[in-house]
């Protein structure tokens, strides 16, 4: 009911070359048709990536927006004109945006609600640091995360959507949170959304990111609440990528 989404976010990293690797890869793989597929290059790759998977099953994201339309905003990018280069997804509240940029939940707000106002389908992340984990905080600071978001939100904009735990300790780290760890938060954040709904909190995408490789997809994936799966390190390199998403389907 669910359909997966791997989705791969490549932060500050990538080149022209390898979005031409992308396509190539991707035109050739074999991917299930019940698996979505989403690549988020940095901003000035869209149009690139755009044509070189145009012909591929990947759509395209980006990896934040700003709040607003358009304006004084120097530097900044705003989700009608990401749309305008075919973007799909955007991520709001990426704990590297957190901490390296300040991005507090009531900016995560605004920037999925400018997602969402353009059209464009917000996958919002949320995860504990490795000393609120020790301090037995976890499901606190992760509801908090998805309740000052969510609650806010009308029926229908909640359809709309996916919600990533990254443990913050896991990302980059190549420490995995285990399948059971991952799970058991997942649940939670379910179990919370079903507070609103059931029947959204059951059709909720849910995704697990933080060190997701080759390797430990499958296991991850196998999760009752893991519906997917966002992916740094291992989105860069296409082989990696292409059997996390066959890993899912
Ligand atoms: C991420 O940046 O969202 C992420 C999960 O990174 P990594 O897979 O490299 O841990």
């Amino acid at each position: 009911m669910r359909m997966p989404l791997i989705a791969g976010n490549w932060k500050m990293n990538g080149s022209l070359t390898l979005i031409e690797q992308f396509g190539e890869a991707f035109a050739a793989a074999e991917l299930s048709s019940s698996v979505e597929v989403a690549l988020l290059p940095p901003f000035p790759y869209l149009p690139a990536a755009q044509a070189a998977l145009g012909a591929t099953p990947v759509v395209l994201g980006a990896q934040t927006l700003n709040p607003a339309h358009s304006g004084a905003h120097t530097g900044e990018v705003s989700g009608r004109m990401l749309k305008e280069f075919g973007v799909e997804y955007a991520l709001v509240g990426h704990s590297e945006r957190r901490q390296l940029y300040r991005e507090a939940d009531e900016a995560v707000y605004d920037r999925l609600l400018a997602a969402l106002s353009a059209d464009i389908r917000p996958i919002l992340c949320v995860g504990e640091t490795l000393e609120e984990r020790d301090a037995g905080r976890t499901r606190d600071v992760v509801l908090r995360q998805v309740g000052h978001v969510m609650a806010r939100l009308d029926p229908q904009q909640r359809t709309r959507v996916t919600i990533a735990y990254e443990p913050v300790w896991a990302i980059g780290s190549g420490r995995t949170a285990t399948p059971e760890q991952a799970q058991e938060v997942l649940a939670a954040i379910r179990e919370y959304q079903a507070g609103f709904d059931r029947e959204l909190a059951a059709g909720l995408r849910l995704l697990y990111g933080g060190s997701m490789n080759a390797g430990n997809a499958a296991e991850l994936l196998s999760q009752p609440d893991i519906d997917g799966g966002l992916v740094g390190g291992a989105s860069l390199k296409v082989d990696d990528f292409i059997a996390i998403c066959q890993s899912a389907g």
